[in-house]
């Protein structure tokens, strides 16, 4: 019998917690789902009225607020929702973001409702999560995933205002808002940037790099992608476009788009393929030189193509016992959630297949949520202090160099010199310096932690170490 999505992650912590000896008790708290909230809602849609089902899981509390994204989708579940917040509760530990997990889900088709009934669904929901406390700034704080985005975010923060309005901070209560509702720049590209800045500080080790059978540097790379959602079409944009990797086939729903050189030329240009899925909603029918469609049947097979990096980014349990030992990617690059079984992981490792894991890779998106929240606690965007004061001190420091060398600057220069960081500039900066952290501390457990022989285990051992001493210094309340 297959695992379900909860027991699958629950299987690959256990390898961590095995690894760090935890008591006995300490593990099944730190594993166990703390509070689920089901609630089931009337909503009256072109004159009739409809029944919706969702979810909020709160997997941990050791930090405040509990964070993770709301999907809506229609094969949501409780234990999809329970295992997902206990993904966020090891991603936010691994990136250092103070947060506890949770996750939320809605069992909804929105391709069937327009956009008037998906606002009164969603704030509907709104009010149903945050009368059953499980929406505010300080304890539960959503964002976007699947089905969802910056319209939802924007709806669910004005319900709360309206519903709170005494709360100062109510832009707070949800993340991945558009930037002129209290949103962030960088926050919807931030989960595929960070799965770039994750794979780039990869390449940087060139021991691991080599470990895992493959040459140096990222240039030429070839790559396949399954998905060009949100976190699959920023990822693989910026990978082609800004490190030189070849995109040579990419998976959607309804069919795969495959480089015919493999490789030889320059790859899929995502963005083209990007406009055209926006405009045609289907890869059926895009063309362009050297790439061939293929329709749906070839889609899981393509998983299998020979690459060097094969970056999963739509659905969970993608890799299964079934397909795992015919994965011929060396890099296994997790960009979504999930998409790896318990059991495939144990078949790729011993196949010498490398896993950058999810919790790890994926987490960029919650990096810049913790960015959104600050700024929306603190009332201020980042960069306004400051921003032209370092332009001043930057000019001075160009006419001191001028003055003393007797020679003028290059205009470019003296241009980069007193310029002052913008806020999606210090948003990237500290998201780049959040992912080389994470992963310069699971390749230091790695290394020196008895037991661990792969990232995922690392990765977990990182986060069950910082949450279990949450636990062990303050002791269970
Ligand atoms: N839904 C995203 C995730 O799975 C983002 C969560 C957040 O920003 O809170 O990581």
């Amino acid at each position: 019998m297959e695992l379900s999505f909860k027991e699958n992650v629950n299987a690959m912590v256990d390898g961590a917690i095995r690894v760090l000896g935890l008591d006995e008790g300490i593990a099944k708290a730190l594993k166990a789902c703390n509070s689920v909230l089901k609630v089931q809602f009337p909503v009256k849609v072109r004159g009739r009225v409809e029944l919706f089902t969702g979810w909020r899981a709160v997997h941990s509390t050791h930090r405040l607020p509990a964070k993770g994204g709301i999907r809506f989708a229609t094969f949501v579940n409780q234990d999809e929702v329970e295992a997902l917040a206990s993904l966020m509760t090891y991603k936010c530990a691994i990136v250092d973001v103070p947060f506890g997990g949770s996750k939320g889900g809605l069992l909804i088709d929105p391709t069937k409702y327009n956009r008037d009934e998906m606002q009164a669904i969603t704030r509907r929901f709104t009010l149903e999560l945050t009368r059953k406390g499980f929406l505010s700034p300080a304890t539960n704080v959503p964002a976007p995933d699947m089905g969802t985005g910056e319209r939802e975010m924007a709806w669910m923060a004005d319900t709360y205002k309206h519903l709170v309005p005494e709360d100062i901070n109510f832009t707070a209560c949800v993340t991945g808002k558009p930037v002129a509702h209290g949103g962030i720049r960088g926050r919807t590209e931030a989960t595929g940037r960070g799965v770039q800045f994750g794979i780039r500080e990869f390449f940087r080790n060139t021991k691991a790099v080599k470990a895992a059978h493959l040459t140096k540097g990222l240039g030429g790379k070839k790559i396949v992608v399954q998905g060009l959602g949100n976190v699959g079409y920023y990822a693989s944009k910026f990978l082609s476009e800004e490190d030189g990797a070849k995109i040579i086939a990419i998976i959607e729903r309804d069919g795969v788009l495959v480089d015919k050189t493999a490789g030889k030329k320059q790859g899929i240009p995502v963005e083209k393929v990007h406009q055209y899925m926006v405009e045609k909603g289907t890869l059926k029918g895009y063309s362009s030189a050297g790439v061939e469609f293929l329709d749906k049947k070839a889609g899981q097979k393509a998983l299998e193509i020979e690459c060097d990096i094969l970056i999963p980014a739509a659905l969970e349990a993608q890799i299964t016992k079934k397909n795992a030992k015919r994965i011929k990617a060396k890099l296994v690059a997790e960009a979504a959630n999930g998409p790896v079984t318990f059991e495939a992981d144990q078949i790729l490792k011993k196949n010498g297949v490398t896993i950058l894991p999810d919790a790890f890779l994926n987490a960029g998106g919650v990096v810049v949520s913790y960015f959104e929240w600050v700024r929306n606690i603190s009332h201020i965007r980042f960069g306004r202090m400051q921003r032209r004061f370092e332009e001043a001190k930057g000019l001075q420091f160009a006419s001191a160099l001028e003055r003393l060398s007797g020679k003028p600057l290059r205009k470019s220069v003296k241009e980069d010199l007193a310029s002052g960081p913008q806020e999606v500039d210090l948003v990237r900066s500290g998201l780049d310096d959040s992912m080389r952290l994470a992963l310069q501390e699971i390749f230091e457990t790695k290394k020196s932690v008895k037991g661990v022989d792969d990232y995922r285990t690392a990765a977990y051992v990182v986060a069950l170490d910082k949450i279990a001493r949450s636990y062990l210094d303050i002791g269970v309340y």
